[in-house]
């Protein structure tokens, strides 16, 4: 930490120079007295030059014995000595923001991350000018007194919610205790927002799957005491009970191909595959659904095939989830449409699903992501719905390097365009090959 420059010779002299020139009008009225006391003949003038001599050495030794203990009273250490261009340099490549004080909690030095962390910092102001958290006040102090470090973690709520760690440790320590205080700050709020996430997620899966077990525990026990001999009850409660467990089982296969594709995440996929079949074998899986709840699904496909790199099944299980949700919720506009457009090219290809439903509140449409988020509990678990759809698909499209885009109007419909990056068409086998085939 210690950087001190090498002594130079020049310093005693110029010391004892701005010493007499401090003690300036002190001289100047002993030479007063002393010529004072020449003129009534009390004082001959050579004593009084001697004496004159005299005070003014004393002038110079007297003040430097002083100020050895004024300096270790302070305990500063001067800011160049603490905080040379070694140690300027090696702030700069810290990774995060770090300061280094003096005992006092004056700021000697700060990095660059630390004065976009605090943006009202300056050297030579005392540190609580830019951060007024009481404990790191408090933290530095004793850092400084009794040379101890210290781990203090507190928040921010303006202008957004910010975990921080401060990490204080005494340093340069002299045989007066440390002569500096570094400060460094770690920001821990995507850490902490990834712990209240995972947190959240566990809750959401065990109440989700918590809910429709209850409700198979309640039926089983009804159907073990009061409903025993009940024939037509036992027809009507097996059936919610199988509608439960394949709640259960449908939130199961979720949560599983969540994990799954998570896990993959990194991997991108590489197989060649046309969007079209895409769309239309999910249009045909779901045509049943559809003319059940009065639904017609229209599918239009471009003349040229297109292309795209990427996993077949996880695509299918994207269009899957959109057409199904525009059958599930776009219900009163009786139709879906599901169109392949573009082609070759960055994010040209693209799958559009369209339905003239209720449409979607606007605040809902940044959250649909989220796993679990539902605009409408009830309707989605009416519909038999566990909230992860979209979640799925996102990430399925993140893994795709592709993008997911919702845009809804209430009262309009909503639509939902899945772009990926347009791949060549396959080159057609050699002419050997296609014979042997
Ligand atoms: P769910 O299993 O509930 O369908 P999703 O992740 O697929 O889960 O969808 C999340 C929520 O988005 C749904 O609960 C619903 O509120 C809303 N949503 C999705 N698609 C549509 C749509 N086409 N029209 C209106 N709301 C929709």
């Amino acid at each position: 930490m210690t950087d001190a420059d090498p002594p130079r010779p020049d310093r005693a002299p110029s010391r004892a120079a701005m010493r007499l020139r401090r003690a300036g009008w002190t001289l100047a009225a002993v030479a007063a007295a002393l010529a004072a006391f020449t003129a009534a003949r009390r004082l001959g003038p050579i004593e009084a030059l001697l004496a004159f001599v005299f005070v003014a050495l004393a002038t110079i030794v007297a003040p430097a014995r002083r100020a050895q203990p004024e300096a270790s009273r302070s305990r500063a250490a001067p800011a160049d000595v603490i905080v040379g261009p070694q140690t300027l340099l090696l702030l700069q490549g810290l990774p995060g923001p770090t300061l280094v004080l003096d005992p006092r909690g004056v700021v000697l030095a700060f990095n660059a991350h630390a004065g976009a962390a605090l943006p009202t910092i300056r050297v030579g102001d005392p540190v609580s000018f830019a951060l007024r958290v009481p404990e790191v006040l408090a933290a530095v102090k004793e850092a400084a007194s009794l040379g101890r470090p210290a781990l203090v973690s507190y928040s921010e709520r303006v202008p957004v919610e910010r975990w921080i760690e401060a990490h204080v440790a005494p340093a340069a320590i002299g045989p007066q205790g440390p002569r500096a205080i570094v400060l460094a700050l770690r920001d821990l709020t995507a850490q902490r927002r990834a712990e209240r996430t995972r947190v959240d997620f566990v809750a959401n899966a065990s109440h989700e799957l918590r809910t429709p077990l209850a409700s198979l525990l309640g039926f089983i026990e009804t159907l073990q005491g009061p409903a025993r001999n009940d024939e037509k009850a036992r027809d009507r409660f097996l059936e919610i009970m199988r509608s439960q467990a394949t709640r259960m089982s449908r939130l199961i296969d979720d949560l599983l191909s969540l994990s799954r594709i998570e896990l993959k995440a990194h991997v991108r996929p590489d197989a060649l595959v046309e969007l079209g079949p895409i769309a239309r074998n999910v249009a045909d899986a779901l045509g049943p659904l559809a003319a059940d709840r009065g639904v017609e699904i229209a599918v239009a496909l471009p003349e040229t095939p297109v292309w795209v790199l990427g996993d077949r099944d996880e695509l299918i299980r994207v269009v899957e989830n959109l057409v199904e949700n525009g059958v599930k919720y776009g219900r009163s506009g009786g139709r879906v449409d599901v169109a392949v457009e573009g082609g070759e090219g960055p994010q040209a290809a693209r799958i559009v699903v369209r339905d003239y439903g209720p449409g979607i509140p606007p605040e809902d449409l940044p959250r649909l992501t989220e796993r679990f988020y539902r605009g409408d509990v009830q309707a989605s678990r009416e519909a038999g719905g566990t909230g992860l759809g979209l979640a799925l698909a996102k990430h399925i499209m993140t893994r795709h390097a592709g993008q997911l885009l919702i845009e809804s109007r209430l009262g309009e419909g909503a639509r939902f365009t899945v772009t990926l990056d347009g791949a060549a068409p396959p080159k057609p086998a050699p002419e050997g090959a296609r014979l042997a085939g």
